[in-house]
């Protein structure tokens, strides 16, 4: 039995899963292995109970609107407060798209408001006007790390975020739109809580951020041993080059 594990807990997986999202879990898990790290998947669906102790990184992927109603009917059926105990606790929570609108207050879509947990001060509206697709590049900073990263990924979504006051962005736009194609800035972040509209899925084409999310999860003082990622670097160089066309 490996000395370290890293316990994930995908959330909804059987109703947020578009573009790909599960390549997320695989990059975890993946790269767990490579190091001899235990890798623990729990999936917890509508109507599941959720032990906010029992899980390092919580995952939400994204969703079609109708799906995203029963997440956030279930969310505020005490798993959304089993989210805050997590993240009061320092465990790391990575909701895309979807998800991301889902951490966030609210996603109005005219008269109805679909309501989110409000771990991110953040509130998403759909408005008239096209849906915001294509490649996009964010930079990012985070904790622990000097210099700032990049993320190359894919957005698809209807709705527009706007950081409410407390709300830090997650990342600034290189190319792409962003929370609202208007203010340059991605996603959000509240300490290890983190929401962005990348997906891609977004894991495999940054392996760094991948890791950076197994570090931070694990938070034991450890850093992770390098990997030969020669491979997972000419993808990300593909995806960023996609994004520049
Ligand atoms: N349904 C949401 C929107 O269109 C999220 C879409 C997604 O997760 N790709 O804004």
């Amino acid at each position: 039995m490996a000395d370290r594990v890293l316990r994930v807990c995908a959330l909804y997986p059987d109703l947020l899963n578009i573009y790909a999202d599960r390549g997320n879990l695989l990059v975890l898990e993946r790269r767990c292995a490579w190091r001899g790290i235990g890798f623990a998947l729990t999936r917890v669906g509508v109507g599941d109970d959720l032990d906010p102790e029992a899980h390092d990184l919580f995952y939400l992927g994204g969703g079609q609107d109708r799906d995203q109603r029963l997440c956030a009917a279930d969310l505020q059926e005490g798993v959304g407060d089993r989210l805050h105990e997590a993240a009061a606790r320092g465990a790391v929570i990575l909701g895309v798209c979807g998800g991301y609108q889902l951490l966030g207050h609210a996603y109005a879509l005219g008269d109805e408001e679909i309501p989110g947990i409000g771990l991110l001060d953040v509130t998403t509206v759909r408005e008239d006007g096209p849906r915001l697709i294509g490649n996009i590049a964010i930079d990012v900073d985070l904790p622990g790390r000097p210099d700032p990263g990049t993320l190359a990924g894919f957005e698809n979504h209807g709705g527009r975020t706007r950081l409410g006051p407390s709300a830090q962005a997650f990342g600034r736009v290189l190319s792409g739109h962003g929370n609202d194609g208007r203010s340059g800035l991605e996603g959000a972040r509240s300490g290890r809580v983190i929401g962005t509209y990348l997906h891609g899925p977004l894991l495999p084409k940054n392996t760094w951020f991948a890791d950076w999310l197994i570090e931070t999860a694990l938070d034991d003082g450890r850093p992770l041993a390098p990997l030969d990622d020669r491979l997972e670097d000419a993808a990300h160089d593909t995806a960023l080059r996609a994004v520049r066309r």
